[in-house]
């Protein structure tokens, strides 16, 4: 399913629309303010860009360094080249132990390469404890953003749920008391967990350690009370030095949720003691990546979610509509290069403004990205036939002044005299919950030559009352 006709059963529910709308730029709005707080800001995002394309230039190395690092902690370190080698390895090391019960932290990767379905598919039972993976897991549906995984969801609906599957009281929408439920509930399944899996956030080469980010703690508790521990990690992940690591951690947690820092940024060296320590680096498409000049900085992303909270049209369309584990700008860049056919309308989620640019901690620039995509698209002639037939005539307008100018006369014309439901019908989805504003008398060419800015003439072609060039 296209992204456009997933999103368009999003929208049809104007409510919810509008509200994920609102949340999401509460999330943004929160997070301007605490990068506004930081006058160092734009130095520590020039920082942390340079600090992962100079490690993207040596991955080989650093992942070898961090592999001999964290062997000598006492961790068994594997390679996974896809999604299945990762679930095949996890799986092994589970049922060469006889585990049956699974606690995991909220990891994007193991969701990425579909761990649950499969070990759920062998008879385990796998339980997501941090509470927005959680919901969505009850509710047998995928995240639908990063961070906030069940950010389409209202309390309302976790209230149902939690009487549906909890017992808590009918109609309960009360944060504090649904949380308490979820928190009981929870601990009993972290006491009765023999295996904690947990994604990382951050890995150290000089070191061997890494680092997992979370608010709810839950990462410790998972990675604490059972004997294994199994870390799954993108090879991205990898950040050179120790010195380097505070430098994301003040981009992350504020770019993410507008929050200082994360609650818990729980650092493990490796194992504890009497249990074993496992991490399984995943390459799945990364280093393909790597090796595509164009492409390789969206691998400097740190999975904040910023992108996606700005982004308009994800705010409006919702996680889901993108059919992908990571939504949003970042999953448009990131998906297409995995499969090109099936993910050929991601790149056109985009109305190019360029806000998730601006807002990305580790300045991959994503719009720069998606406007690539689309001529690697069209050259490949994966874009569909219709859409390179529209796009090549515009160009040929937008190529002659004259044609552009007679254009712009003919489709003033037809604003103006035009019957309404010539514009606004069924052949037109466009049009289905959008007003054209008013044809113009004048073009801006005119006003500009006219002598726009400088003195009378500039108001001249202005309505006053709209507010707008008439
Ligand atoms: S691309 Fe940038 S803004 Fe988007 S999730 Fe990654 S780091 Fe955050």
């Amino acid at each position: 399913m296209s992204h456009a006709t997933a999103a368009a059963e999003f929208v049809a529910d104007v409510d919810r629309a509008r509200w994920h709308d609102r949340a999401l730029w509460f999330v943004r709005s929160k997070r301007d303010k605490c990068a506004q707080q930081l006058p160092e800001w734009e130095a520590l995002r020039e920082r942390a860009s340079l600090v992962k394309q100079h490690t993207a230039s040596r991955m080989a190395e650093y992942l070898e360094e961090f592999e001999r690092n964290a062997v000598a902690l006492g961790a068994v370190v594997h390679w996974a080249r896809d999604a299945a080698e990762h679930n095949a390895i996890v799986y092994g090391l589970l049922k060469e132990r006889g585990i049956q019960r699974v606690v995991k932290s909220k990891s994007m990767l193991t969701e990425e390469c579909g761990l649950n379905p499969l070990l759920e598919s062998k008879g385990l039972e796998v339980v997501d404890t941090d509470l927005g993976e959680w919901i969505v897991q009850l509710r047998h549906e995928h995240p639908s953003h990063i961070v906030m995984p069940a950010i389409h969801v209202k309390k309302q609906e976790v209230g149902e749920l939690f009487h549906e599957k909890l017992g808590t009281t009918a109609g309960s929408t009360d944060e504090k008391y649904l949380v308490g439920a979820a928190r009981a509930e929870l601990r009993s399944k972290f006491l009765a967990g023999t295996a904690g899996i947990t994604g990382v956030n951050f890995a150290i080469a000089e070191t061997g350690g890494f680092v997992v980010c979370t608010n709810e703690g839950n990462a410790d508790l998972g990675a604490s009370l059972p004997a294994l521990h199994i870390a799954s990690m993108g090879i991205e992940k990898l950040i050179p030095r120790m010195a380097d690591l505070g430098v994301f951690l003040r981009l992350l947690a504020r770019s993410a949720t507008g929050q200082p820092i994360t609650t818990y940024s729980s650092h493990f060296h490796g194992p504890k003691p009497g249990g074993e320590l496992h991490i399984v680096l995943v390459d799945n498409g990364r280093s393909k990546l790597l090796a595509n000049e164009e492409l390789r900085r969206s691998l400097n992303c740190i999975r904040c979610g910023a992108c996606m909270n700005t982004c308009p049209v994800y705010r409006r369309s919702g996680g889901h509509s993108y059919g992908v584990t990571v939504p949003g700008p970042i999953g448009s860049v990131l998906y297409p290069a995995r499969d090109m056919q099936a993910h050929k309308s991601l790149p056109d989620a985009c109305s190019l403004c360029g806000s998730c640019t601006d807002v990305c901690p580790v300045k991959i620039p994503l719009h720069h990205q998606l406007l690539a995509w689309r001529k690697t698209l069209v050259k490949a002639k994966v874009t569909p036939w219709h859409m390179r037939a529209a796009m090549s005539v515009v160009g040929g307008v937008m190529a002659r002044p004259w044609l552009f100018r007679l254009g712009g006369k003919l489709g003033r014309f037809a604003l103006r005299w035009s019957p309404r439901w010539l514009t606004y019908n069924g052949l037109n989805p466009w049009g289905a919950q959008r007003e054209m504003p008013p044809a113009a008398k004048q073009t801006f060419s005119k006003l500009y030559d006219d002598g726009i800015g400088h003195g009378s003439a500039r108001m001249d072609g202005i309505d006053k009352d709209q507010n707008k060039l008439d």
